[in-house]
C-alpha cells in the first residue's frame, strides 16, 4: 500500500469537536483552528478556554 497524505486533513475542533480543516474556521462554533496546538491568541480573539465556555453556554465564539 502506498501511504498518501491528504492536503485536507481534518482535525476535531477543540471547542465543539466538529471535524474541521486545519487552519479553517469551524462552521459549528466559529473557532478558527490554528493547527495541532490550537494555542490561545492568534486569529481568535477569545482564548480556547473562553471559547469552550461560550460554546457550552450558547454564546458566540469570536
Ligand atoms: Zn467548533
Amino acid at each position: 500500500m502506498i501511504k498518501t497524505t491528504s492536503k485536507n486533513d481534518k482535525i476535531n475542533c477543540p471547542v465543539c469537536g466538529n471535524p474541521v480543516d486545519l487552519y479553517d474556521v469551524c462552521v459549528v462554533c466559529n473557532w478558527e483552528n490554528t493547527g495541532e496546538t490550537n494555542i490561545d491568541g492568534g486569529p481568535n480573539k477569545m482564548t480556547l478556554k473562553e471559547a469552550i465556555h461560550a460554546y457550552i453556554h450558547g454564546l458566540p465564539v469570536d
